[in-house]
């Protein structure tokens, strides 16, 4: 057998990244669908979601956090609108511009040096004015709109503010959406006031990937999702939100796999501690897979004696600490296991699988944070 050059690789599928946005246009009737990009496009490649979704085509928006993801899209080919849901550092408004980028604004001096700038090049700026609507994170208050009104209209550039926004707080992590339906309500509210002031907004858009999968009136006239566009469940409470209104559980299906080779196997006898703090110890012979991963490229080191990794179909359990590069499990009882076999890390091997869900269950957190803590040093590979 030929020795493989990668080591660690992230694989991933556009037919599955073409059903979830399949999925997601069906969900959101005609509206827009502007898939989130930020956080490396949710730790599955930024450039490489870009060219995606480039050959699948009929998405006019993105949106991502920061300038620096905006202009790497930029770079990678995306030719449509870009969305920056982040503040833009003082200093860089010239790049919105350059970059054709449309800012969400929830400050008056970003507003304020916008506009000054785009008068003085004469170039009109789209602008999505974020509504405070129970996030406290975020966003135009009520009591701030008049100040943000003036600044629209002294500015040509700005005209009207393009979309308006805001953004759910507490959809996904439950199945009472009470709070939900208080921040649309004051999020229509503050629509009805962004009208009496004279400025009232093109497109207005409020879902995330939960809102869009369970709220008909969430959609507006644009969705955002992230997390679903890369085959994931925001979170059990949602799917299940989903499942009681008797609907099709089938909508999404994974991007990512993340697969790595074993680069040593041993055997260790009997009452032989494993890996730094000896925190794991034999109880009879066993035999040990080295894996070349570790907490660096985003296998978290509280899965450290956690977790398991899938060998030619089968479970191997994580034995000892993850370590900064390197992991051991155990192939003891898994026939057939040579130098250099594949492992899959998260996806599917045969008939079992790993998913992000579970390693987030085992970590101690949530599918978007193991995801997005995917080192961008590993290789993405477009595989269909
Ligand atoms: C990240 C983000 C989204 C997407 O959220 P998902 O839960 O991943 O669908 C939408 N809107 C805003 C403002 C965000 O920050």
């Amino acid at each position: 057998m030929a020795t493989p050059k990668l080591l660690n690789w992230i694989e991933l599928s556009q037919s599955a990244l073409k059903r979830n946005i399949d999925s997601l246009r069906k969900l959101a009737r005609a509206r827009t669908v502007a898939p989130s990009l930020k956080a490396n496009a949710y730790g599955h490649g930024l450039p490489e979601i870009v060219t995606m979704l480039n050959h699948i085509g009929g998405c006019d928006y993105i949106t991502v956090h920061s300038l620096e993801e905006a202009i790497a899209a930029r770079e990678s080919g995306w030719q449509n609108r870009i969305m920056v849901l982040g503040p833009i550092p003082p200093g860089c408004y010239h790049d919105v511009i350059d970059h054709d980028l449309e800012p969400a604004i929830f400050d008056l001096t970003t507003l304020r040096e916008l506009g000054k700038l785009g008068d003085r090049k004469g170039i009109p700026i789209r602008t999505h004015l974020k509504l405070e609507t129970g996030t406290n994170r975020q966003g135009f208050t009520a009591e701030e709109l008049p100040a943000a009104a003036d600044l629209y209209k002294r500015h040509r550039s700005l005209g009207k503010p393009y979309g308006a926004s805001m953004h759910f707080a507490n959809i996904e992590d439950t199945t009472v959406h009470e709070y939900a339906e208080f921040q649309l309500r004051n999020y229509r509210a503050l629509l009805v006031h962004l009208k009496k002031l004279g400025i009232p907004p093109r497109i207005r858009h409020t879902a995330s990937s939960a809102a869009t999968i369970l709220f008909e009136k969430t959609r507006y006239d644009l969705v955002r999702p992230g997390i679903a566009v890369y085959g994931h469940w925001p979170s059990k409470e949602t799917y299940l939100s989903y499942r009681l209104q008797g609907e099709d559980n089938r909508l999404f299906e994974p991007v990512l796999t993340w697969k790595t080779r074993i680069t040593q196997l041993k055997k260790v006898p009997a009452d032989s501690f494993v890996g730094y703090g000896c925190t794991y110890r034999t109880t009879a012979p066993a035999r040990l897979a080295v894996l070349p991963v570790g907490y660096y490229d985003g296998y978290a080191r509280s899965l450290s004696n956690r977790a398991y990794v899938l060998i030619r179909g089968r479970r191997a359990p994580v034995r000892g600490r993850i370590c900064m590069n390197l992991m051991m499990v155990d192939v003891t009882d898994i026939k057939g296991v040579r130098l250099h076999d594949e492992v899959t890390l998260i996806g599917n091997d045969h008939h079992d699988r790993v998913t992000a869900e579970q390693i987030g269950d085992w970590a101690g957190t949530i599918n978007y944070e193991v995801l997005a803590r995917l080192s961008p040093t590993i290789p993405r590979r477009i595989i269909d």
